[in-house]
Formats: C-alpha cells, sequence, structure tokens
C-alpha cells in the first residue's frame, strides 16, 4: 500500500482540486492507496471539507492536530499514522506536481528507499526566496556532516524502513529533509518542476524560514560551537597583541597616548563577540532545554479513517486529562 501525507494548514480553497488531483494519480498506480491529510489546527473551513471528502472517498484519512503545530510537526504526525509501505510527502497547494508521484513509486520499485523531488524550476517564488535557500543549503552543507541536496524540499517518497527511522528519531526541532539525508539508505533523486501555489498564500514567511534554517543548521552541527572556540582565540591574540603594545609604548617612550579610542573599539568590538557567542550558546541550550523536556512532538486530535470508529480511540483525546499512553505515542 502507498501512503500519501499531505499536511494542510489554511487551505480551504485549493483542498478539493488537491484531493481530485492526487486521486487521479494514485489510482493509476493500480496499488491499494490512502491520503492522510493532516489539518494543523487551520483557521477556516479545511477540517470541515477533509471530512466532507473522506465521507464520500474511503481513500481519506483525515488527521486533525489540536492546534497549529508547523509544516515539519504535521507532516510528522502523518508519518506517524500513515501504514503505507512507501509514504510520499506532498504540499496540499500544488506546487509539488501529483503527477511526479507515478515516477516516484516507479523508482521505488526499482530499488529506491528515498525518492526525493529536485526542483529544476520554481515558479511564482521571489528572487529573494529563491537566493536565500540557495545560500541556506550551501551552508548547511558546509557547516554539517550531512549532506542535504540542494534545492530539495519535502516532496518525497521514503520506504517504510526509512519512515520507521524518521519515527524513531524524537528530536523536536525537526527539518525532515535532513533527517531523511541523514538516514541513508539507497537515494534517488528525481527532477520536477515547482509550479506556482494554486490557491491561497504561503504560510512560510520570513520568519518561520529563519525559524526553520536555524534548527537546520544547530540540529545537524555543532561546527557553530566550535567558531565561537577559534573566535575567542583569535581575540585572546589581539588582545596579547595590544598588551605588548601598551606595555611597550608604557615603558619604552615619555610620551604615552591617552588611547581612548582605542580602548573604545577594544570595548566595543569584545563586548559585540562575546555577546554573538552567549546566542550561539543559547541557541543550543534552548535546544537542550526541548529536548530534555520530552514533549510529544504534535498532539494529534483526532483521526479519521474509513470503516474504523471515529474518532479514532487509538489517537485521540477522552475528556480533558489525555491518558499519558495517548500523548506518548511518538516518542520512542
Ligand atoms: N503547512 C502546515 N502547517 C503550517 C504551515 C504550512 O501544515 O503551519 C502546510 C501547508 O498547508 C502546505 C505546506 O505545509 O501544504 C507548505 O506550506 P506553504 O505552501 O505555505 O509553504 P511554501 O510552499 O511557501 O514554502
Ligand atoms: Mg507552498
Amino acid at each position: 500500500m502507498l501512503s500519501v501525507v499531505v499536511p494542510c494548514y489554511n487551505e480551504e480553497a485549493g483542498i478539493s482540486e488537491c484531493h481530485r488531483r492526487l486521486s487521479a494519480v494514485l489510482a493509476q498506480t493500480g496499488d491499494p492507496y490512502e491520503l492522510v491529510y493532516v489539518e494543523d489546527g487551520s483557521r477556516d473551513r479545511t477540517h470541515a471539507l477533509l471530512l466532507a471528502l473522506a465521507e464520500v472517498d474511503a481513500h481519506a484519512v483525515v488527521v486533525r492536530l489540536s492546534r497549529n503545530f508547523g509544516h515539519q510537526a504535521a507532516v510528522s504526525a502523518g508519518l506517524e499514522v500513515a501504514r503505507g509501505n512507501a509514504v510520499v510527502i506532498i504540499d496540499a497547494d500544488l506546487q509539488d506536481p501529483p503527477e511526479a508521484v507515478l515516477d516516484m513509486v516507479a523508482l521505488w520499485k526499482a530499488g529506491s528507499h528515498v525518492v526525493y523531488g529536485v526542483r529544476i524550476h520554481r515558479t511564482g517564488e521571489s528572487r529573494f526566496k529563491l537566493w536565500t535557500a540557495k545560500a541556506f543549503y550551501r551552508l548547511i552543507n558546509r557547516l554539517s556532516d550531512i549532506d542535504i541536496p540542494l534545492d530539495t524540499g519535502d516532496f518525497r517518497l521514503m520506504d517504510r524502513r526509512v519512515v520507521e527511522v524518521l519515527l524513531h528519531m524524537p528530536e523536536r526541532h525537526r527539518l525532515l529533509r535532513g533527517m531523511c539525508a541523514w538516514a541513508g539508505f539507497r537515494q534517488t533523486p528525481l527532477p520536477y518542476r515547482r509550479a506556482a501555489r494554486y490557491a491561497g498564500t504561503t504560510s512560510y514567511p520570513l520568519g518561520r524560514m529563519i525559524n526553520l534554517a536555524l534548527d537546520g543548521i544547530v540540529s545537524f552541527s555543532t561546527v557553530p560551537l566550535r567558531m565561537l572556540t577559534f573566535v575567542g582565540f583569535g581575540a585572546a591574540f589581539l588582545s596579547l597583541v595590544g598588551i605588548l603594545y601598551a606595555l611597550g609604548v608604557r615603558v619604552l617612550t615619555q610620551h604615552w597616548v591617552p588611547g581612548w579610542a582605542t580602548l573604545f573599539v577594544g570595548v566595543l568590538f569584545l563586548s559585540g563577540l562575546q555577546m554573538i557567542s552567549l546566542g550561539i550558546m543559547g541557541e543550543y541550550l534552548g535546544r537542550v532545554y526541548t529536548e530534555v523536556k520530552q514533549r510529544p512532538l504534535v498532539v494529534i486530535a483526532s483521526v479519521r479513517r474509513a470503516g474504523e470508529p471515529f474518532p479514532s480511540p487509538e489517537h485521540s483525546w477522552k475528556g480533558t486529562a489525555p491518558p499519558a499512553e495517548n500523548v506518548a505515542r511518538l516518542l520512542p
């Protein structure tokens, strides 16, 4: 069976078209399939529309999160619920062409464990987004010991084995494409043309993009911490030069400089360095903190699957105090 995970956040305008196109493509494979829609706490009619879809199409599984947890967490919830031997992740806005899923399935059947989409063309995105995305991947590949292929997003097919690896990575700050690259196995690129959004607007404004980038760098690399050490050594060396100079002037000459400017610049520079260092340490410390809290990644409010009781007792809360075994579903 093939599962397709579709995270949806405020997608009421495009969700029906998305379902129509995905269903048409999946029917062509001839294999059994399920469409796992993860409704990520939308504020519009997305959930109602999804439930209506599930009413008429038994392939649709509707997962509802208890609030908006963000794209990466929504996809993680979808991976958790999906039951297929292979799982495809695709955006609800039809920027990733559903037709490419056919090629992914073919490559999977030919023996690939991961087939990741590589964007060869992106329409409808600002120059700024394209440029920053490129810079981000260059940076992360340089800083970390894994290689995230350039120009990939989360549009990909993963074999059940890879999905299990991801589900056993309980980290809270998730960059799925990085975790998937980390998991290894046989990974094959699939070039595709990225379209413009079918409807609605992007929910990845600049702030969220920066957060995602920071998560990626900090979760896959400790190089920034090491850089701090080097910067520290550099600053110490500079200070040594300064100290020797000051002593020399004081001892060997009669006219010692008042030196206000030097002092001022030195203090500003060093305190700036210290603040940056503290900030970088804070990034790591903050993440250690969220990891040790061991909270669940997402809270699944309900799962609607054809032929099974709704809300599914496996995933949904009963009453106001949720039982711990439900909360812990995503922990190893
Ligand atoms: N999405 C989500 N939760 C969020 C934000 C986005 O589930 O908090 C979904 C959204 O519905 C879409 C996908 O993630 O299916 C990608 O989001 P978007 O198209 O806004 O990002 P972009 O393609 O502009 O990077
Ligand atoms: Mg999009």
